[in-house]
């Protein structure tokens, strides 16, 4: 078995048979990368508490982040799969390399869908080459699940058109690292985004908060004292930034679902190896029926998962509706990575609870998918709304 996995490999192969040799090639090769160059710090990463950066450089050199955009913007232009496919392959080698990465990923995305030529230039150009890095602030310490009813921070048309920011976000991955902010903030209109550069005056980061997994990626709250960000850092139209918000989380949904594909199928690969070597009663854990329907459950529930995020991702790529699928993709694949790291430990035994062993590094990160960019419980009203005709 290689990194890239045999399943990714018939899925890239189904949805692009004329270019199936190339894909897989690019896939195979990048999963190797992964698997010597990223996979051998996670635990490390876990342990201590870094930060990423070196990671995170080795992977923007890939071309990582370029993957699905124009030439023009100095991107790859290859269809957005073959992007989420990647995501998922480093989701398994280093989850907390992968969330720092995700993050950045969907400013970049919303960047490039509704941000304007010379934001394009400025901003984005950088930030698919991995020049410069991006984090994402919309949740705020009142407002985290309803945050088009309950957002506080505002922006004021200032002089000369530029705005004026006030108001506090909570929990932003990459904080403190990142270059530019891509901020939400409420305005006479509705809401607005815009960039805003690390070094604005009046901004700033509070402290990291320690968490049970992801421990490599930065969390932080952020303040805005009468940040004044001028009118070019204005992302599209005054009154559009919570569609901007919406569209960018369904894409981000497609990334945390790939990352929680990886996870999973570290979680499994690493409870294969385990049961063939540890031995009970004589046998090996994997002779014992009980053990043999658990790997079966894992393997089928991450084919589906992985089939469902690929095939939102193959829809976003074609410029179709694909958010009731990102919806359930998250869904899926996020509760399922759960079930399947908490089986993995399960089969590790006592071992398995322990620090020497890897598995509870993967549970650990794998709960926060279920959170992070709309929980569980808000894909599950999204997708009812939908099932039931509601809006
Ligand atoms: C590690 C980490 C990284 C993050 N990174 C970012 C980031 O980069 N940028 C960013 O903006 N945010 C980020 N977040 C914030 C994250 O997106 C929010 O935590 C998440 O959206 C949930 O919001 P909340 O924490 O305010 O929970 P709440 O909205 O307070 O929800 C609490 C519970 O109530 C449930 N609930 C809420 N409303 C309903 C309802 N109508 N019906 C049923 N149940 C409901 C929720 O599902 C949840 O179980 C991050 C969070 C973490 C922990």
């Amino acid at each position: 078995m290689t990194f890239y996995v045999e399943n990714q490999a018939k899925i890239i192969s189904s949805f692009f048979p004329e270019q199936a040799d190339d894909y897989n090639q690019l896939l195979e090769s990048f999963g190797n990368f992964v698997e010597k160059d990223i996979a051998p710090s996670a635990r490390a990463i876990d342990r201590q508490g870094n930060f990423p950066k070196e990671n995170m450089e080795k992977i923007f050199k890939q071309g990582f982040t370029n993957i699905p955009y124009p030439h023009a913007l100095e991107g790859l232009g290859l269809p957005y799969p073959i992007y989420i496919a990647c995501m998922e392959m480093v989701g398994k080698a280093c989850a907390s390399t992968a969330i720092s990465l995700a993050i950045h990923g969907t400013v970049c995305d919303g960047l490039y869908q509704f941000g304007d030529p010379d934001q394009h230039e400025k901003y984005l150009k950088d930030l698919i080459t991995g020049r410069k890095l991006a984090a994402f602030g919309l949740t705020e310490p009142t407002s985290g699940s309803d945050a088009r009813g309950s957002m506080t921070t505002r922006a004021e048309s200032g002089p000369a058109g530029s705005w004026k920011i006030n108001g506090e976000k909570m929990y932003i991955t990459n904080a403190s690292k990142a270059d530019y902010y891509f901020v939400f903030a409420k305005t006479p209109k509705g809401f607005a985004a815009f960039v805003v550069p690390n070094e604005s005056p009046g901004f700033s980061w509070g402290s990291n908060i320690t968490k049970m997994g992801l421990k490599g990626s930065t969390l932080m709250g952020l303040t805005f004292r009468n940040v004044s960000v001028p009118k070019e850092n204005l992302v599209g139209t005054d009154g559009e930034g919570f569609e901007y918000a919406k569209m960018m989380l369904f894409g981000g949904r497609i990334t945390i679902a790939a990352l929680s594909v990886g996870i999973a199928q570290a979680a499994m690969e690493k409870t294969i190896a385990y049961s063939k070597e540890r031995e009970a009663f004589g046998k090996h854990l994997s002779d014992f029926e009980i053990t043999q329907s658990k790997i079966a459950d894992m393997m089928t529930q991450i084919n589906a998962a992985r089939l469902m995020t690929y095939y939102a991702a193959l829809l976003k790529g074609k410029k179709q509706d694909f958010s009731i699928e990102a919806c359930e993709a998250k869904l899926y694949a996020t509760e399922m990575a759960l079930d399947v790291c908490n089986e993995a430990i399960q089969i590790h035994g006592g071992y398995g609870y322990t620090d020497e062993a890897d598995v509870h590094r993967h549970w650990r990160d794998a709960k926060l998918m279920t959170i992070g960019e709309g929980t569980s419980e808000i894909m599950k009203i999204i997708i009812a709304g939908k099932a039931l005709g509601k809006k």
